[in-house]
Parts: structure tokens; C-alpha cells; sequence
């Protein structure tokens, strides 16, 4: 074998875990059509600092998804899965890849027929991996990456249940309160007892209790916990959990910690927070996060991580059955388009258009209202409202502001998954007044910010 293609051997193996006869079939199948771009990035298997271009990454998809039984012109299929796609619409928006990721029982198994879509998926959960790092998250905290095909809760319900295997007998999760439906139902999904921590208040913000916490948990016997279940990106003016403290109340009480990360990753606050726990020892097993929300791609997808890779692994074993790559095709197409730069720029913009924001809200804001301070909380934002101003909320979706929402406490209560919370919204029973919540995430710039403002300010005038 020349030199050249023993790089490429080397490369795809480790890719493969190790499975040499995958990587001998993946090299027979890409030898005809490969490319020099698509042998460089397997020999690197990292993302790359400078972007590709869209035709660049249509050759990598073209060349990869040729190595697909479905696209083989030498095909013949006689099974009941063969990756046939009728419309070409539906095959140009797949690009040729129909044969899904995984084999029914492990997200990570090789299906034979299908090496281009293995090493898309292979390749884009290393580019996850890295992409985690490049927003800063320390490699301690994360050894290894895996993209699900699912969003943030559907991932959280699989972790649980990888947990659950690892710790069999222990049914309860306790978790700190913060009023968004997904995490809560994952562990309804997930068949276990959701216990909920009430947060407390700290001037105006909404804040991790510690000794509601270690109540609960005396409470409920640390030996009947499968985890505690935390939250570092959430509306203000509740703060991002201390998760330094709770991850150093599970490790002395052996329990796991799951971390929903949902759009944290954007977040320095989020971010410091994760590699805190792990550099001082405390407990940190998987954490979460949502793909959409993080690298502006469709809903669909979420990357677990943690410091324990065959945890990692685990979770996706617990997948049934075949998985869609859409979620994760999109995110190695994102990925390569933007490269490390491009990655690193955007996480710049997003907290430049942060404190723009936060600085007009400061200044234009009518007499009367003030911004809540919760500098603990980085992405978003809150703004007092008085009680007559609670109709801003459909007065802005009308005028076609999206994602700002008016919460008033004590007007909704969750009920489900075994547990009743009230004043659902406010992370809190007992918060002490309306607000408007905002936010500044990746992909927003200054002129919808300068929209808002102005939408805002007739909208309470
Ligand atoms: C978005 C979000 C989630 C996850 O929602 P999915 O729709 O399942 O991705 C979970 N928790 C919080 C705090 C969120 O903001």
C-alpha cells in the first residue's frame, strides 16, 4: 500500500473504532470517485479553521454518499431496506444519503451498505466535538461528542435512561426548577419520579436553593437518585444552576448529574460554569445541547458530552432502532461552512449584539420600566412590567416580533409527570412581578435588535 493511502487507512480505521474489514470495504468503494478534499478531511478529521464553500462541501456529500448501496449503479437490492427514494426533490434535500444512521439498537453501529453515511456520521460527531471546544468548553469536560437525531429532551429522556442502566434500581430524579416543559417531560418519558427543587430569590433573580436541594435529596435518600438534573441556559431572571455545587453534592453522595446545556454553549457564563465543575473535581456526566439553538441549523438534532466517553457511547446504544441523518448532515454542513472562524465570529457577534441590546434597553426604555439585573445570566434578559402592560405580548407577535414573552406569575400551572407546579413560567412560586423576557442568541444581528427597539418602545408608549 503507497504511503498515501496507508494515511487514509490509518485515519479511517480510528474513525471506525478500529473495525478493519468496515475500513477495508469503505476503501475499496471510495477508491473510484474519491476525491483530494475528501481524503484530507478524513486524514484530518478535524474541523477545519477556514470555511469550505458550498460547492466544496457538495463535492465532499457527492463523493461520500456514492459510497452508499442505494447510489451504486452496480445495485441490486432484495431487501426491505434499501434506501429507494422516490422523489428527487426528497433525494436532492437528503443528497443522496436515504440509509439513516445506525442499525436497530446502537446509534454508532456500522451498517454495511451504508460506509458514506458512517463516515458523515463519524466525522460530524468529531467536528461536534470540536466545535464544542472551539466555544470553549474545556476537553476535560468533553472527551467525547455524539450528535442524536433528536432535540434537547428527546436527548435528555435517552441519557436518563443510559443512567438508569448504569444505576438499576433507582427511579427518582430531582430536578431544580426551571419552567420550560421538555427536561421535565424527558423524565416522565423516561419512566422515573421527577422531584422538583424550588428555586430561591436573590434581589430580582431566580436562583439554584442549596439547601431545598440537600433537603430533598436527605429527603428522598441519595441511594434512591439516579440523578440530579440541572440547567445552565434559561430565561432571566432566573441564573444558570450552580452546578460547581450540585456536582460536588453528587459526587459526595454518589448520584450522576445531568446538565441540560440547551443553548449554553453560546453562553461564556454556561461555558464556565461546565468546565469549572469537571477542573475541580465535582461530579459532571453528561451535559446537553441543542444543535438548533446553537449552530443555527433545523430543529432535530442535540450533541451529548461529558468527561466519561463510554458514557457517551451508552446513550447511544439505548437509541431503538434507525436513526434519521438529516440532523446530522445538517450540522456537518454548517460546520464546514463556517469552519472554526467562522464558528468563533459568530459566538463574538452574538455577545456584541448581547450588550447592544442590553445597552438600548438600558437607554430607550420609557420612564417607569427598568431592566432586571441577573448579570449571571448572559443570553437573555428581563424587563419589569407593570400590570397594564401584560397585553405587550400579542401587541408585539402582532407587529411580528418573535421569541419576546410577557410571564406574569401566578397565572399558569404545570400539571403532569406526577408533579404540579405553579406559577409555571416565573421558575418560581413566589416571583414578584411581571416581565418581558428577551434574548440575544447566535445569528441575531443589530438591525432586528434596532426593529425591536422601535416595535418596543411604540408598543409602551
Ligand atoms: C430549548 C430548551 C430545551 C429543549 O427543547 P427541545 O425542543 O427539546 O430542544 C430544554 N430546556 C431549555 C431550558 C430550553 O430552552
Amino acid at each position: 500500500m503507497p504511503a498515501e493511502d496507508n494515511a487514509l487507512h490509518t485515519a479511517l480505521l480510528r474513525l471506525f473504532d478500529g473495525n478493519e474489514s468496515m475500513t477495508n470495504r469503505a476503501l475499496e468503494l471510495m477508491r473510484p470517485h474519491q476525491t483530494q478534499l475528501l481524503v484530507s478531511l478524513i486524514k484530518e478529521s478535524k474541523l477545519p479553521a477556514a470555511p469550505l464553500s458550498d460547492t466544496e462541501i457538495r463535492i465532499i456529500l457527492g463523493a461520500l454518499s456514492l459510497i452508499d448501496s442505494n447510489n451504486s449503479k452496480h445495485f441490486s437490492g432484495v431487501g426491505e431496506r434499501e434506501g429507494r427514494v422516490h422523489s428527487r426533490l426528497v433525494k436532492e434535500r437528503s443528497f443522496g444519503f436515504a440509509h439513516g444512521i445506525g442499525r436497530s439498537g446502537d446509534l454508532m453501529e456500522i451498517q454495511p451498505k451504508s460506509l458514506g453515511s458512517a463516515i458523515l456520521q463519524r466525522l460530524t460527531n468529531r467536528y461536534a466535538l470540536q466545535a464544542l471546544w472551539a466555544c470553549g468548553i474545556h476537553k476535560d469536560a468533553a472527551k467525547r461528542a455524539l450528535v442524536l437525531p433528536c432535540a434537547t429532551g428527546m436527548a435528555i429522556m435517552l441519557a436518563l435512561r443510559a443512567l438508569a442502566k448504569q444505576f438499576p434500581g433507582r427511579k427518582k430524579v430531582v430536578w431544580l426548577r426551571c419552567d420550560q416543559k421538555s427536561a421535565l417531560k424527558a423524565v416522565g418519558l423516561a419512566g422515573l419520579d421527577l422531584i422538583v427543587v424550588e428555586n430561591e430569590l436573590s434581589g430580582v433573580a431566580v436562583k439554584t436553593d442549596m439547601s431545598n436541594l440537600r433537603m430533598a435529596v436527605d429527603l428522598h435518600g441519595p441511594d434512591n437518585i439516579l440523578c440530579i438534573l440541572s440547567t445552565t441556559s434559561c430565561f432571566a431572571p432566573r441564573l444558570p444552576d450552580d452546578i460547581v455545587a450540585i456536582g460536588v453534592l453528587c459526587k459526595s453522595l454518589n448520584m450522576a448529574h445531568l446538565i441540560n446545556n440547551a443553548y449554553g454553549l453560546q453562553s461564556s457564563k454556561a461555558v464556565a460554569l461546565i468546565n469549572e465543575t469537571v477542573r475541580v473535581g465535582a461530579r459532571l456526566d453528561v451535559f446537553v445541547q441543542s444543535t438548533d439553538k446553537n449552530f443555527m441549523v433545523p430543529v432535530g438534532g442535540a450533541i451529548v458530552a461529558g468527561p466519561d466517553g463510554n458514557l457517551v457511547d451508552r446513550i447511544g446504544m439505548v437509541y431503538p432502532g434507525r436513526a434519521s441523518a438529516a440532523p446530522v448532515l445538517d450540522l456537518f454542513i454548517t460546520l464546514l461552512g463556517l469552519g472554526r472562524d467562522g464558528l468563533l465570529s459568530m459566538l463574538q457577534q452574538r455577545k456584541d449584539t448581547f450588550k447592544y441590546l442590553k445597552q438600548r434597553l438600558e437607554s430607550d426604555l420609557p420612564q417607569g420600566m427598568r431592566l432586571l439585573c441577573t448579570p449571571g445570566n448572559d443570553i437573555s434578559m428581563a424587563i419589569e412590567l407593570s400590570d397594564h402592560t401584560t397585553m405587550l405580548g400579542s401587541r408585539l407577535f402582532h407587529k411580528c416580533v418573535s421569541g419576546a414573552r410577557v410571564v406574569v406569575p401566578g397565572q399558569k400551572v404545570y400539571e403532569g409527570d406526577g408533579v404540579r407546579i405553579g406559577s409555571f413560567g416565573t421558575h418560581t412560586e413566589a416571583y414578584p412581578c411581571a416581565y418581558l423576557n428577551v434574548a440575544s442568541a447566535v445569528g441575531q444581528n443589530r438591525e432586528e435588535i434596532d426593529r425591536f427597539m422601535t416595535t418596543l418602545v411604540k408598543a409602551l408608549t
